[in-house]
């Protein structure tokens, strides 16, 4: 096989379309809904969002779905709609994004992180189970990157432990987990819908249940507006008019004209996305060094939009060839985007440590806890989460299924894996501290 580029031989890449990874995809339909919305002056309506939860129920068939403005506070609301309170424990992998349970410390709660599956990159079901207490209230769960977690056994201790489930389908729009939609099994679920993200409407969140009084707690937490329309718990409904959190999170009417029509395109982008990125990961399949992520064919289990899309390395495999090494070639081949690394672990962050957000002479973190007991998080204890962002790299998000070029964006990942002797020369190493806060801001050595 031909030189890697990096060492002077040709570029596997040599273009391609514009078409290939242009997102979000926002079409003349959605212009218009958000021009008629403009024009009818119904930017704080509600009447276009109730058609977009409607539908968006429909389509996961869920009872209920309530918008919000962000993921986050989607996120905020299921926790206050599972009843998270003063002193609850709520158990959360430490590597993903914050918003998946930092809204728990402002609900007088605290967060005990758990550690990751090297294979899933989600929660460890045994290390979730080991880190129940008395006060555990609920788990969160975040299909990471698209990958389903492993719901039968995370689904089957939350059972015995009378822990309430609230899955963070921030990255798994439309992913099935043997069958079942993603964000459908747990008491609730929080999508984000942020532009970034594989469900893009501009900037927005969604919550889901088929769980009555989570609904109504979320209603009665941060939508005032639908109060007397919504509420029918009496001692919910008791203290309907005012928002019960002191937040507004309403969203906005052009966001959810967006969002309409992008739920009805949703299904197609999502078959093209999954055959162009199955088509990569198939080229790759007898790779040394490289490993693909995604579900074992039949088995039910998908990608859906495939948001932020990973493989995974084996230096082992590779002479030991760093990942940063590894990156640096495949993107001078011309996949310039390639980067190690997913979101740095919770853990590392001193807001999981030591910071006095609230002012209550104790770190945050151990304001609300049991006495006595330090839920700190032992960065020993988190050996996966720890450690991921040296193990896996970005890998193209294709957005249209266009074969030939998709074959070159494969070539340049072969090209180095299979060249990894010459490159082992100049290898500069890992950084010692990687990935990042966001994934849409990786960092890029
Ligand atoms: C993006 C994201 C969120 C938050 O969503 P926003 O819409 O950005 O507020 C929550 N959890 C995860 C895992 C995310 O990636």
């Amino acid at each position: 096989m031909e030189n890697p580029a990096l060492l002077g031989g040709a570029r596997a890449i040599p273009e391609f379309s514009e078409d290939l990874f242009a997102w979000p995809i926002v079409t003349e339909e959605m212009e218009q809904a958000v021009l008629s919305v403009l024009r009818s002056g119904l930017i704080s309506g509600l009447q276009i969002t109730m058609e977009f939860e409607r539908e968006f129920a429909g389509w996961l068939g869920t009872e209920y779905a309530l918008a919000h403005n962000t993921g986050t506070a989607a996120i905020h609301s299921a926790l206050f709609g599972l009843g998270v309170g003063a002193g609850d424990e709520v158990i959360c992998p430490s590597m993903t994004y914050w918003a998946s349970c930092l809204p728990v410390f402002s609900l007088g709660g605290t967060v005990v992180l758990a550690d990751i599956d090297p294979q899933t990159l989600c929660i460890n079901p045994a290390d979730f189970e080991r880190r129940i207490s008395e006060r555990t209230k609920a788990v969160v769960v975040v299909h990471y990157a698209g990958m389903p977690a492993d719901m039968d056994r995370i689904l089957d201790i939350a059972r015995r432990h009378d822990i309430r489930v609230l899955e963070d389908s921030s990255h798994s729009h439309g992913s099935l987990y043997k069958g079942r939609p993603t964000g459908t099994m747990g008491e609730t679920a929080g999508f984000s819908l942020m532009s970034a993200k594989s469900f893009p409407i501009g900037e927005g969140g969604m919550l889901v249940t088929n769980d009555r009084v989570v609904f109504e707690r979320a209603v009665a937490f941060a939508h005032y507006a639908r109060h007397a329309q919504v509420l029918t718990i009496p001692e919910i409904r008791a203290g309907a008019g005012v928002p019960w959190g002191g937040y507004k999170y309403r969203m906005n009417q052009l966001c959810s004209a967006v969002g309409r029509v992008q739920l009805r395109l949703y299904p197609e982008q999502m078959a093209q996305i999954d055959r162009a990125m199955n088509h990569f990961w198939d080229l790759l399949e007898d790779v040394p060094g490289i490993r693909a992520r995604r579900p074992k064919q039949g088995s039910g289990s998908t990608m859906g939009g495939w948001y932020n899309p990973l493989g995974y390395l084996e230096p082992e495999e590779l002479g030991g060839l760093s990942i940063t090494r590894f990156c640096q070639a495949v993107r001078a081949e011309g996949f310039t985007d390639c980067a190690p690394g997913c979101n740095r672990a919770l853990h590392t962050h001193p807001l999981f440590q030591s910071l006095d957000v609230y002012g209550s002479g104790r770190p945050t973190i151990l304001a609300n806890a049991r006495p006595g007991i330090d839920v700190r998080p032992d960065r020993k204890t988190l050996p996966v989460s720890d450690t991921a962002q040296s193990r896996v790299f970005r890998i193209p998000w294709f957005k249209r299924y266009i074969p030939e070029q998709i074959e070159s964006f494969a070539l340049a990942f072969k090209k180095v894996a299979r060249n990894y002797e010459q490159l082992l020369a100049d290898d500069p190493g890992d950084p010692p501290e990687m990935g990042n806060w966001g994934t849409s801001s990786i960092v890029r050595p």
